[in-house]
């Protein structure tokens, strides 16, 4: 398992839709651990694929935060919502894209999913709490949508602009 790099905003591979894996090789598996554990290293809950600049209809997630708690690592192919709560809820949301940046932002608070393991067996579940805005936040990435759109385009630019920011400070390093 390699530990990939992450993608930071603002670049046009996170403004990408992703089309649907058309079939699940080898390699698919390989890049599902290797974004496991580039989520549990960075750390985070959830990653998508383009966010290590493949463009494979994939996401990883696992919100199990107790301590002690089993893990759950989940990998999600051609994920797809098939329904949605009316009731929201707003989480504080981060993205591994867009290190330390943090806002509130509203979604269905419940959500119906199903995918394909990386077995190609299908699988649907019933998501909620952080689970559903995770699941929800990585499906966006996906469709080329990042958490920060959800948000006033004033603070969209801050946002951006801290990251063009901190990029020219890494490319620099
Ligand atoms: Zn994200």
């Amino acid at each position: 398992m390699t530990i990939r790099s992450i993608l930071i905003h603002p670049d046009p591979r996170l403004k990408k839709v992703v089309p649907p894996l058309a079939e699940i090789t080898p390699d698919i598996r390989v890049l599902a651990d290797d974004m496991l554990q580039t989520m549990y290293d960075a750390p985070g809950i959830g990653l998508a694929a383009p966010q290590v600049g493949e463009m494979v209809r994939m996401i990883t997630m696992d919100c199990v935060k107790e301590e002690g708690e089993e893990p759950r690592p989940l990998v999600l192919i051609n994920p797809e919502i098939t329904w949605s709560s009316e009731e929201t809820s707003v989480y504080e949301e981060g993205c591994l894209s867009i290190p330390e940046q943090y806002a509130d932002v509203e979604r269905p608070a419940e959500v119906k999913v199903s995918w394909l393991d990386v077995d190609g067996a299908a699988q649907e579940e019933h998501f909620t709490g952080l689970w559903a805005t995770c699941v929800q936040h990585e499906i966006d990435h996906l469709d080329g949508k990042l958490f920060i759109d959800y948000l006033k385009p004033l603070k969209r630019q801050m946002i951006t602009r801290k990251m063009q920011k901190l990029k020219r400070e890494r490319a620099r390093a």
